[in-house]
């Protein structure tokens, strides 16, 4: 139980004295745009949106000494005030230090409002950017007008917090710091030691720090009350991963072997022997699944290292246990194509595969979920639409999850819930991704990695041009399609846009379409996904040779024979999007090219990512480029999908934390695994205070 002096962090923003409905709607709207949890907020999710940046209002120039551009405190007497001209003209109150003149510029005033905070005569402190218009000094709408006495609540250095649109920096501050003000005592769940040795402030006292600084400092990421917070919110994260692990590893798992009859024959089915990897990973898999212990295996792999028939294998192995097997797909696309390549191969090891997305519906899906609860199907592929509580298997052993890091730790706990044997757990993802973030993400699972090419490959061209070299670039696809190739042709956007000043795949299907007629398609997200399959399956049939593309095709699909990949306005995309892009060419036997256009100047970090691709095709190192360059969040796009993303701390800064928070967690764990001393108990709070109500459920079970 949530003990009871938490409960007014836990009340909804409207319980505050100064939050009525309609700011209560507008704050909600600024705390979404920043990764907030979803739903109404409540008083303890405003301690998370911190400042991103400070005003520092601590300068007490003359007025002699202003240069425009800085913000500034001024102590100014008011000389007179002069009425906007004509109806559109700003309202100007002229004011002096002995030093010289500047301007309050007010645009829509109330006459009257402004008579009475800058009494003429009297003398000010006011509060604002200073520029210059015309030749003369003005601040417009200064933040602050105050008297001697009101000098006192000005916030000399000023946290700043993204907002919306109808919502001041000034009210959310004074919110924010009214739900700062709530948190009660607390008894730390940082260990004394460790507070005391990094100088960290106690929990309260860290978000006091930040959401009123006395120094710009205060709020850096290095900061202590910032590094705490950000201590805080990875401990929070890894005690998370290590209880559901916990979970699934606990006992009721079961052994499952095979006597290697369907594996057998899909073997011979493949048109190729399998990888060193592939086969060391599949014997892990294999011990894992044996032993009593629920498996809990990612399996890493660079992009065309041949994952899917590692999984597909791994179910097989299942059904020769006579259980059942899924495997999840984070988009429609890709689960389509999971089942083209697996669909026959299972058939002809006499296997009954399926599948279901969002897309089936009717007969066919009620037909799909009868078999499934009868036990007549072994494979089930799909989307998130597997988690549903309506699919229901008879006997479901093993789990595959592509691409898992778009899925959230509450959806891992859903598929496993699907029996109550313990389901093995198969998670695969083709971005390779650098230690650090397995943990951040993953937890502590156990790891195969894919690490060798399929025998055959050819390593892929790269070329980097400017967009300038278009014309030649479309000569050459012109004469290499004529000898049989398949082209992607990835632009960044939809539609058009002057904002982004980018040519979109529209505007370039239609370009090349001029140049080769019937033979470009087009696919992207605003199709409707029989669109999207039909544009798909020209391409793979060879029926169209040229495809543009957005990144809808990004992830994991497949056409052996597609040689080359033109990128349009590669300094828009990420490293790892860009190495993902690039793996599907190269995926035949024969040789391949990308070329990757893009729009000059080039800034210094776009510059350092077309380098980095140019120059390396390895997953790993470019994962850890990757990382080293941008920042977490973009390599795995959680801002974007709303994955278990981190709000206060950022792995490329604090990644040493997270080491200490991993080892922290099982110290701790190893001796109070049900979290019940009074450290313990500390920790469960720090587990509401990060809405991970859930993972307490999960001790609760215990
Ligand atoms: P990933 O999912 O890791 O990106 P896939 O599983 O889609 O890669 O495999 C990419 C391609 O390589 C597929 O066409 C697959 O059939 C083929 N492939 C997989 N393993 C091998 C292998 N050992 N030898 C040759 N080709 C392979
Ligand atoms: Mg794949």
């Amino acid at each position: 139980m949530r003990s009871e002096n938490l409960n007014p962090l836990f009340a909804s923003i409207q319980s505050l004295p100064s939050v009525g409905a309609k700011r209560a709607r507008l704050i909600a709207k600024a705390l979404a745009g920043r990764g907030a949890e979803p739903g109404a907020p409540r008083v303890v999710d405003l301690l998370w949106h911190l400042p991103f940046s400070v005003i520092d209002r601590r300068k007490r120039p003359h007025v002699a000494a202003l240069s425009p551009g800085e913000y500034a405190t001024l102590a100014l007497t008011v000389a007179h005030h002069e009425p906007p001209r004509a109806p559109n003209r700003p309202y100007r109150v002229r004011c002096h230090d002995d030093t010289g003149e500047i301007a309050l510029v007010f645009f829509k005033a109330e006459p009257r409002y402004l008579l009475r905070i800058l009494p003429v005569g009297e003398k000010r402190y006011v509060s604002g950017r200073v520029d210059s218009f015309q030749g003369t000094l003005q601040i417009v709408h200064p933040e602050y007008v105050l008297d001697e006495a009101g000098l006192k609540d000005l916030p000399l250095v000023e946290p700043v917090y993204h907002l919306t649109a109808g919502l001041s920096g000034k009210v959310l501050g004074a919110v924010i710091r009214e739900a700062v003000s709530r948190v009660p005592e607390l008894p730390d769940w940082i260990d004394a030691e460790m507070r005391a040795a990094r100088a960290w402030p106690d929990f309260g006292e860290a978000l006091r720090r930040i959401h009123t600084p006395e120094q710009p400092g205060d709020i850096a990421a290095l900061a202590p009350p910032v590094e705490r917070l950000a201590y805080d919110e990875l401990l929070a994260g890894q005690l998370v991963l290590a209880l559901v692990r916990a979970q699934l590893k606990r006992g009721r798992g079961r052994s499952v072997t095979g006597d290697g009859s369907i594996r057998t024959r899909i073997r011979a089915a493949l048109p190729f022997s399998l990888t060193a990897s592939q086969e060391t990973a599949l014997d892990e898999i294999a011990a894992d699944m044996a032993a009593r212990e629920r498996m809990l295996r990612l399996l890493q792999g660079d992009v065309g290292s041949g994952k899917t028939v590692v999984a597909l294998l791994a179910m097989a192995l299942a059904a020769e246990a006579g259980h059942q097997s899924a495997l999840m797909a984070p988009t429609e696309i890709l689960a389509r194509q999971h089942f083209a390549t697996i669909a026959p191969l299972a058939e002809a090891a006499g296997l009954s595969a399926a599948l279901l997305t969002g897309r089936e519906k009717g007969r066919a899906r009620e037909d799909v979920l009868k078999r499934l609860a009868l036990g007549d199907l072994s494979i089930l592929v799909g989307t998130h639409a597997l988690f549903q509580a309506e699919v229901e298997f008879k006997d479901l052993a093993l789990a595959v999850i592509d691409e898992q890091h778009r899925f959230g730790v509450h959806q891992r706990l859903a598929l496993t819930t699907k029996n109550s044997h313990g389901v093995d757990l198969l998670v695969m993802t083709a971005t390779p991704i650098p230690r650090t973030l397995v943990l951040t993400y993953f937890g502590d699972m156990d790891v195969s990695r894919l690490v060798e090419k399929p025998a055959g490959r050819q390593p892929i061209d790269t070329r980097v041009a400017p967009l300038t070299r278009l014309g030649e670039v479309v000569a050459r696809l012109g004469r290499a399609i004529d000898e049989g190739a398949r082209v992607y042709w990835v632009c960044p956007l939809v539609e058009e846009s002057d904002v982004l000043d980018v040519t979109p795949a529209e505007t370039r299907f239609a370009a090349l379409k001029e140049a080769f007629g019937r033979r470009v398609g087009l696919v992207h997200g605003r199709l409707s996904g029989k669109d999207k399959d039909a544009a798909m399956a020209a391409f793979a049939s060879g029926e169209t040779a040229i495809l543009v593309a957005t990144t809808v095709i990004e992830v994991g699909v497949d056409v052996p024979e597609a040689t080359i990949m033109v990128v349009e306005h590669a300094e828009r995309f990420g490293l790892a999007q860009l190495h993902q892009l690039r793996g599907r060419v190269g995926r035949g036997r024969a040789p391949s090219s990308c070329v990757l256009l893009y729009k000059p100047p080039l800034s210094e970090p776009a510059r350092a990512r077309l380098k980095t691709l140019r120059e390396s095709d390895d997953g790993f190192f470019i994962a850890e480029e990757d990382l080293r360059l941008r920042g977490e969040g973009e390599i795995l796009g959680t801002r974007q999908s709303g994955a278990p993303g981190y709000r206060i701390a950022r792995p490329e800064v604090h990644g040493g934390l997270l080491l200490a928070a991993r080892k922290d967690v099982q110290l701790t764990l190893a001796r109070d695994p049900q979290l019940l001393s009074s450290r313990g108990e500390a920790l469960r709070t720090l587990l509401y205070l990060f809405s991970k109500d859930d993972a307490i459920r999960l001790i609760g079970a215990g």
